[in-house]
């Protein structure tokens, strides 16, 4: 998963609005999903799906389901 200081490095690099916009496939099913990441003063709001790696040509992203799956391990 994406740490707290790369998103802070990609606000401030790529948007200077708070929130940002990433499309991807998730990595586990495959579905195109968009996420909406959100600035707030306690940190960062994901809406849609968990972004967890950003290249220049690439998001890495899963979905909300296969998140939720993900995080209790299976
Ligand atoms: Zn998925």
């Amino acid at each position: 998963m994406i740490t707290e200081e790369a998103l802070h490095q990609l606000f401030t690099s790529i948007s200077e609005k708070s929130t940002m916009t990433f499309i991807g496939r998730c990595l586990s099913c495959g579905n195109k999903i968009k996420i909406d990441i959100t600035r707030t003063t306690r940190g960062f709001g994901f809406e849609g799906g968990m972004l967890f790696d950003v290249t220049p040509d690439e998001c890495f992203v899963k979905c909300i389901d296969c998140y939720q799956k993900w995080r209790k391990g299976s």
